[in-house]
């Protein structure tokens, strides 16, 4: 009963990261180097994260990417939630499409 439960509770927290998962458009701009500039602007650099495909424009670590990315990089892979809450999504990211509240801080993105 009790394993049930367990596995239940797994499959739906995984259903949940897939529903999620399906909202990326895999666009890779979460992934882009962000500056501010000295007048306060926010641009987001052409430049990634090393650890994108640009082709794909998927993360070549992805399952491992929290502890990968900090331990090679030294700074930490930020998850979906730190992005929106800091307004580094573009407007038409998936994730943020039913938040209509959500508003990105990125003045300029550098293509
Ligand atoms: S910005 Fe949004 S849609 Fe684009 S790759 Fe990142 S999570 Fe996916
Ligand atoms: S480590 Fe994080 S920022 Fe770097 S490519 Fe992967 S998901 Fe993007």
């Amino acid at each position: 009963m009790t394993k049930m439960k367990t596995k239940s509770k797994k499959s739906s927290r995984s259903d949940e990261a897939k529903r999620h998962e399906n909202q990326c458009k895999q666009c890779g701009k979460c992934c882009r180097i962000k500056v501010e500039r000295f007048d306060g602007t926010v641009v987001a650099l052409e430049e990634h994260c090393t650890f994108l495909d640009t082709k794909t424009k998927k993360c070549v670590i992805y399952k491992q990417r929290r502890q990968l990315k900090q331990q090679v990089l030294g700074r930490k892979c930020l998850t979906i939630w730190e992005c929106m809450a800091q307004g580094l999504l573009p407007n038409d990211c998936g994730y943020v499409k039913n938040h209509p509240e959500y508003k990105c801080v990125v003045d300029v993105w550098d293509d």
